[in-house]
């Protein structure tokens, strides 16, 4: 499924392909999706986020060793070793932090680290590869991903994602599920074999399993096809609806929209708007 009218629209042009993230955000709320991938506004990314990606770093590069190399001193060496260009990145340095707040960063990074072992050994991990970039027509949709982990378990592949956030609700879990299901449909497309398993590892805390089939995956392909279609009939008309709620709170494109603004005075109003949502600052 092309959008060949979004390439004719100057004003919204739809992305060559669609990754999980991207997919996720346009559900979410489609007028924050527009701002990051149509308007391209910048989004620096917070703490969180950065810390997230320097653990996946290090969890990449272990990983990448013989199995046998993976422990957990080497996982200090490699954090070590990598910390200096992590200091020097650019995401590192707008977070501004000053000593104290720099230990406690690494701190909260080798806690996420540290937490593979809560999970697994990963030196009697059969590793296929790491960082996979996967590409693939799924249900018309043109899919990139990148695969934290590929592994053999048992002879079987298993599609693995890290997560250093907190552990989601159940009931907001189904949506982390429907990304390791695509990349799970992407490895059977690339290599032509259908993973067993793709899995959550929410490191330090708990790893969540799902057993992967032909219906699982036609309903995770056939939601992106309707994700897909959404933004490009957003592109085709210019008309990226607002999705105003809680998630306001936490927008960084909060300035820029009026329904969001609105929503964050509303809940702010009636106590609904939790006071460490990095936007409740805006209406205090
Ligand atoms: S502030 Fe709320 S409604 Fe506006 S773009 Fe962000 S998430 Fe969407």
């Amino acid at each position: 499924m092309s959008h060949p009218s979004c390439i004719m629209n100057p004003m919204a042009e739809a992305p060559a392909h669609l990754s999980p993230s991207s997919a996720s955000a346009f559900d979410q709320c489609p007028r924050r999706w527009k701002f990051k991938y149509v308007d391209r506004l910048p989004e620096p990314p917070g703490q969180a986020a950065v810390v997230g990606t320097f653990a996946h770093e290090v969890l990449e590069h272990l990983c990448g060793l013989p199995a046998a190399e993976r422990t957990i001193d080497r996982a200090k060496a490699l954090a070590r070793d990598l910390w200096p260009a992590q200091e020097a990145a650019d995401d590192f340095i707008a977070l501004e932090l000053n000593t104290e707040g720099s230990r406690a960063f690494r701190w909260q990074a080798w806690l996420a680290i540290a937490g593979l072992w809560d999970l697994e050994d990963p030196a009697t991990v059969d590793v296929v590869a790491t960082e996979q970039k996967v590409t693939a027509d799924l249900a018309g949709v043109p899919f990139l991903g990148i695969i934290d982990r590929l592994d053999r378990i048992d002879e079987r592949l298993v599609v693995s994602d890290y997560k250093s956030g907190t552990l989601p609700r159940v009931r907001w879990r189904e949506d982390k599920l429907q990304q390791v299901m695509l990349y799970a449909a992407a490895v059977e497309i690339a290599e032509g074999e259908q993973p067993e398993t793709a899995r959550l590892l929410y490191l330090g805390q708990q790893s969540i399993d799902v057993t992967v089939t032909d219906r699982k995956i036609e309903e995770a392909t056939g939601l992106l096809s309707e994700t897909w279609a959404g933004i490009g009939s957003a592109c085709t008309t210019d008309e990226f609806a607002a999705k105003p709620g809680v998630l306001c709170g936490w927008c960084p494109f909060v300035g820029e929209c009026p329904e969001g603004r609105a929503e964050l005075t509303r809940r702010h109003a009636a106590g609904k708007l939790p006071s460490h949502a990095p936007a409740a600052a805006l209406v205090a």
